[in-house]
């Protein structure tokens, strides 16, 4: 009872404005200027204190990098052409990208960030939370942000080692320490054991969280860095046997250089294996999770000629299924169910999420009180109130009530202004899946007769917690004579398969082009 309350409380908008009141300040896609200057401090070192310009986006404090990089003194170069800006920390570089979620380090690591860069007036604005973290975690800066007095804070870390970097050359591989000061090579000490490579430098001075990551080289897969009291070291597990070292503190820089040769004839893997390669592949699409609505007890809606919602929506969902595996041989399809069962809302994300899906593409069909709405829609999860989504979103979230009791406390703690900030890195994904998932349907679609009703917003249960870019798509209206019959015919499913495919490949081929 109590959840039912609450629920028909958020859908009349109650609890909702009063929540959208406090976390958005203003709408997430309309961006106006209103830069300002005073909301934020930047403490340098020497104490000195400078205003930053910040703007205010959805109630999080973006600063331009320009400016930062002006007021710290760092080195920053702009491409203005691609949008992308690099700021130059010591030897670290970091390059950003506008409205892009992807941050890349010294051009071998990617990371992302849950809120994007944007471009404004000739330049890349950041979260200042976002900056701080990835200053602090990947360069010899520390920043910190006290949100609460609108502080950043600067400071350099005690370090004189501040970064390892790994080349492969014709004969093994070179390892280049940066350092601040000149280490003498009495102080360098290396030894091997097993299969790790290890170099001692007394005096070194480094911040593990910087140095340790995974590689992906010929000869090194691994570094990490242990602070000793009198002494750095920094251990390289070793893929492969090593038959000479050289080390030498490089001429006429701080530079340490450590030469690992091997016997193996490594240049015909340089190509094959890049580092950046690598670590795209992560990013990839190769996991598509396809959630037919419904199913079992639950049948949807029920339309002309009681034709159930559940019945429409699973053979779609097959030949969706064996159209992406057509196209995408390589990509892995799940299916929330590929049969007549009733699967609970929260646990159709939580298969999604399991199986390391990288796209959620849910299938519905419409119906109104009235026969005479028709046409197909696409969606994508926003705490955005859409007047005009209000029914749909009702409708769907409604599967909660064939759900045990049990299952539907879990719906009770979330909010969906939370729930879907928290999603905040996949919306544009999200909404540009949905763009071209209704345009490749409206080609196929419109010339049978149906409507084009466009891409829309909702808070819709399926959808929240999903780590991945999802939309919800409503097919056609059910309760409509003419798309009724339509929609129950095998080859119009085949053409909402088809065209469902279409979107799907190219949002993945755009997609992956960005990254
Ligand atoms: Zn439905």
């Amino acid at each position: 009872m109590m959840l039912r309350r609450r629920f028909l409380q958020f859908l009349s908008g109650g609890l909702f404005s009063g929540l959208t009141g406090l976390f958005f300040r203003k709408p997430l896609f309309a961006m106006q200027d209103y830069g300002s200057q005073g909301k934020l401090v930047l403490i340098l070192e020497n104490g000195e204190k400078k205003q930053l310009f910040t703007f205010d986006k959805s109630g999080e404090y973006f600063i331009s990098v320009k400016n930062f990089s002006d007021l710290t003194g760092l080195g920053i170069f702009t491409n203005i052409e691609k949008r992308k800006t690099v700021l130059y920390v010591q030897d670290t570089k970091i390059k950003f990208t506008a409205d892009n979620p992807f941050v890349i380090i010294n051009n071998d690591q990617i990371i992302q960030v849950v809120l994007e860069p944007f471009w404004k007036e000739g330049e890349i604005w950041i979260a200042v939370e976002e900056l701080a973290r990835l200053l602090s975690g990947y360069s010899a800066l520390k920043v910190s942000y006290n949100r609460a007095t609108g502080e950043v804070i600067l400071g350099n870390k005690d370090i004189n080692v501040t970064r390892v970097d790994v080349f492969t050359k014709q004969n093994g591989v070179m390892v280049q320490l940066s350092a601040t000061k000149k280490f003498a090579e009495k102080d360098l000490s290396t030894k091997k054991v097993n299969n790790w490579f290890y170099l001692e430098i007394i005096g070194g001075k480094l911040d593990p969280k910087v140095i340790n990551r995974s590689v992906s080289n010929e000869l090194i897969t691994e570094i990490q860095a242990v602070q000793l009291e009198q002494a750095a070291s920094v251990a390289f597990k070793l893929k492969n046997d090593i038959i000479d070292i050289h080390l030498s503190s490089g001429d006429g820089s701080n530079d340490i250089i450590l030469n690992l040769v091997t016997d193996q004839q490594l240049e015909k893997d340089m190509k094959a294996r890049e580092d950046l390669h690598e670590q795209k592949k992560k990013w990839l699409i190769d996991t598509i999770v396809i959630d037919p609505g419904h199913g079992g007890k639950d049948p949807g809606a029920v339309g002309v000629g009681k034709i159930k919602e559940k019945d429409i929506v699973l053979p779609v969902a097959l030949k969706l299924g064996t159209a992406l595996k057509n196209a995408l041989p390589d990509v892995n399809i799940v299916y929330t169910r590929d049969t007549d069962v009733f699967i609970p809302l929260w646990q159709r994300t939580k298969i999604a999420n399991q199986a390391n899906g990288k796209l959620f593409v849910s299938l519905h069909c419409n119906s109104n009180r009235s026969s005479k709405f028709n046409g197909f829609e696409t969606y994508f999860l926003s705490s955005e109130k859409d007047e005009r989504a209000k029914d749909v979103v009702m409708k769907e979230n409604q599967s909660i009530e064939f759900e045990e009791s049990e299952d539907k406390k879990r719906y009770e703690g979330i909010n969906f202004v939370l729930a879907t900030l928290a999603q905040n890195a996949f919306i544009k994904q999200s909404q540009y899946l949905a763009s071209t998932v209704q345009k490749k349907m409206a080609l196929k679609l419109k010339p049978l007769g149906m409507n084009d009703r466009g891409v829309k917003q909702g808070p819709f249960w399926v959808m929240v917690g999903a780590t991945m870019p999802n939309v919800l798509i409503e097919m056609g209206f059910i309760s409509n004579k003419f798309e009724s019959k339509l929609l129950m015919q095998k080859s119009t499913q085949q053409k909402l398969a088809d065209s469902i495919c279409d979107g799907i490949v190219k949002y993945k081929t755009d997609f992956e082009s960005s990254i």
